[in-house]
């Protein structure tokens, strides 16, 4: 799964929201999550992000972002 960084806190953009396939993003406390069991891992968001704040989860040190955004999504 891909999941949204904290460099999206005060990102006004949602062109990621836009180009995802399965509209997994949702709205966390002051940034926008990704549904981790919603996610087929396309990729398309990643590039569309101004502020870099997308990545794969298979990257180091994602632990708490990944629980962050299953949490925030979960909300919905
Ligand atoms: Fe949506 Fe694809 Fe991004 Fe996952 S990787 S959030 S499915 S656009």
């Amino acid at each position: 799964t891909y999941v949204v960084t904290e460099a999206c806190i005060k990102c006004k953009y949602t062109d990621c929201v836009e180009v995802c396939p399965v509209d997994c993003f949702y709205e966390g406390e002051n940034m926008l999550v990704i549904n981790p069991s919603e996610c087929i891992d396309c990729g398309v968001c990643e590039p569309e992000c101004p502020a870099e704040a997308i990545l794969p989860d298979t990257e180091d040190g994602l632990e708490k972002v990944l629980e962050l955004n299953t949490k925030y999504s979960a909300e919905w």
